[in-house]
């Protein structure tokens, strides 16, 4: 009998052990996964990544979706209500609303929607703010080729202008801009067709970061082709 006893405490001895490792390593794993969550969530991008990447035979540069940003006051639908009353410039020189088309919710790449709009135009045609506000960065991506990120006004919004042929001569960071300045030319440059220059648009509301690269995209074409 006490031999059965002692090996039925053997057993749940051993029993009780393996649980607790079982127990340790599964604390152990959901902590390195947080980190590596939380870690995605705050720390700036490798190679800073457009807002949406653009273009029209993107291929995916395995960037993660730019995440939400964190309900805050106002609400986004008062904030887009509010960004409908700067009432914004049509980007692209002779562009008129009926020219345009909402291409917003196109697919590009697997599993990334377009969050923006195409602007077609010849090659040259001078591309103007949309708004007042301030250049918030000028970058070249792989997709978007030369870039403009403007600020609004009250840095809430980012306006993205992409596939640029070439800037306005003098344009720089930080630099305050008016509604209907000259930024630059339409272009191919990233992705897009040579055969098909175009200005890809994109409007972001930005989280409370202010992160020029991040953001939620937000549809331009209602605001433009009013
Ligand atoms: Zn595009």
């Amino acid at each position: 009998m006490r031999r059965i006893d002692r090996r039925r405490r053997e057993r749940l001895r051993r029993r009780v052990v393996n649980f607790g490792f079982t127990f340790a390593l599964g604390a152990l794993v959901a902590t390195l996964l947080t980190d590596r969550l939380q870690r995605r969530e705050t720390s700036p991008p490798i190679g800073p990544l457009p807002i949406a990447t653009t273009g029209d035979t993107e291929s995916s540069t395995g960037a993660p979706r730019a995440p939400a940003v964190e309900a805050a006051a106002p609400s986004r639908t008062e904030a887009i209500g509010a960004l409908a009353s700067h009432n914004l410039l049509i980007p692209v020189e002779g562009v008129t609303a009926n020219k345009l088309t909402d291409t917003f919710d196109d697919s590009r790449a697997i599993g990334r929607r377009h969050d923006a709009i195409d602007i077609m135009a010849p090659r040259g045609t001078q591309v103007r703010a949309v708004d007042d506000g301030t250049i918030a960065k000028l970058f070249t991506s792989k997709a978007g080729g030369l870039t403009i990120y403007q600020f609004d006004p009250t840095q809430s919004f980012s306006y993205y202008y992409a596939h640029l042929d070439h800037y306005a001569t003098g344009l720089a960071e930080q630099q305050p801009i008016r509604r209907g300045q000259l930024l630059g030319y339409v272009g191919s440059t990233g992705n897009a067709s040579e055969s098909a220059p175009h200005l890809h648009f994109a409007i972001a509301r930005l989280g409370t970061d202010r992160a020029w690269w991040k953001g939620d995209p937000i549809n331009p074409y209602p605001l433009l082709a009013k």
